[in-house]
């Protein structure tokens, strides 16, 4: 598979066009700070009233609203909730999308799903950095970038391709590594990932570890800075050389206990679930699901929501890490800013 970094983009394709970026959330801010340090002519859309307005104009971009910021660009990102796109697309992007504008995404799942179907006189291009938002942010400032993903689902201009790689480049992916892909397998990756295991399956073996030494009778403390607070030690050492220079780093007694137990704790009937998993996500169950979720307002989220942060690992880890100020002097988010 070939990987592009900034030598293989033209940079001033995307600093020769006027680019909105709509919203200014995780990702939004990220992309438009990034791309503004980049030379690119950036205007922030936002809903009225919107609560990132003063964000944004706090770190010096140009904000209009939404149906203004479309109007007035050549490449519209859409960095508003994926829950929120379809309606939001509808409504107020294409109805002042130029003729022969650029629309961009940071993930495919509207597109590949067809929850949004784009006029055809559009290049519709994806972005998708490999990274929380914050990070896109973060590494860009110390001087790298976030793994890239690009796509084109539709190639009007016949330029649709250069256009994807000269952003992700001004976005910091250049630096990092670009790889073209499509909006399907995009979609479908970035949704397994996320469920199985950044977000989901990481999660949950948190809370399982740390649930099982309290049961036991463990103090909490102990429970939460074996299961959770070292957690970033050893993912910084995976990040850094790979799971042999973690393996490296920590005691034989860990190596030895973690290769013999690991498989123990993620085995057949893990591996069976990620199978499903990922089923789930190929056939377009989940996507219809968490479309029906929206539809009914969200209720099961914001239970589920509620239910996470409240647990005790959350009021014993808010407690312990009070006492670890450097963590919060080095935060990667900030929400008052982004
Ligand atoms: P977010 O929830 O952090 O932010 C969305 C922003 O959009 C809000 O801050 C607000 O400015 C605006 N907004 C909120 N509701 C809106 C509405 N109803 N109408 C218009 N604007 C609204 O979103 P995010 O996590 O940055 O996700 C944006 C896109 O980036 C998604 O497609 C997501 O899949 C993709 N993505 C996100 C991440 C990430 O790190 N969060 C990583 C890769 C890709
Ligand atoms: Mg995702
Ligand atoms: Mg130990």
């Amino acid at each position: 598979m070939k990987v592009f970094y900034d030598k293989d983009a033209d940079l001033s394709i995307v600093q020769g066009c006027t680019v909105a970026i709509i919203g200014y959330g995780s990702q939004g801010h990220a992309h438009a700070n990034n791309l503004k340090d980049s030379g690119v002519s950036v205007v922030v859309g936002l809903r009225a009233g919107s609560a990132s307005e003063a964000k944004a104009r706090e770190a010096g971009l140009a904000v209009a609203g939404i149906e203004e910021a479309t109007a007035a660009a050549d490449i519209v990102m859409v960095l508003a909730p994926d829950e929120h796109q379809s309606a939001l697309y509808a409504d107020q992007i294409e109805p002042n999308l130029r003729e022969g504008a650029t629309l961009a995404f940071a993930h495919g799942f509207n597109i590949h799903f067809e929850q949004i179907r784009p006029r055809e006189d559009l290049d519709v291009i994806m972005i998708a950095p490999k990274g929380p938002g914050h990070l896109v942010r973060s590494t860009y400032t110390q001087g790298g970038g976030v793994p890239t993903l690009i796509a084109v689902f539709q190639d009007a201009s016949g330029k649709a391709r250069d256009k994807a790689l000269s952003y992700a480049s001004a976005n910091g992916g250049g630096r990092a590594g670009i790889i073209e892909t499509t909006f399907r397998d995009e979609t479908e990756t970035d949704l397994f990932g996320e469920q199985a295991v950044l977000c989901g399956g990481v999660t949950a073996l948190i809370e399982a570890g740390f649930e099982t030494l309290i049961e036991a009778g463990y103090e909490p403390e102990m429970a939460y800075f074996e299961c959770l607070h070292e957690l970033k030690l050893i993912v910084d050492l995976i990040y850094e050389g790979g799971i042999s220079n973690m393996n490296y780093s920590v005691s034989n007694t860990a190596e030895y206990g973690g290769l013999t137990r690991g498989p123990r704790v993620v085995g057949d009937q893990a591996r069976e679930a990620m199978k499903k998993i990922l089923a789930d996500v190929q056939s377009g169950e989940f996507a219809r699901e968490w479309v029906k979720e929206n539809a009914a307002g969200a209720g099961h989220l914001k239970q589920l929501r509620d239910t996470s942060q409240n647990q005790p690992i959350e009021e014993v880890g808010a407690q312990l890490r009070d006492m670890m100020p450097w963590i919060r002097e080095q935060r990667l988010v900030d929400r008052s800013r982004n």
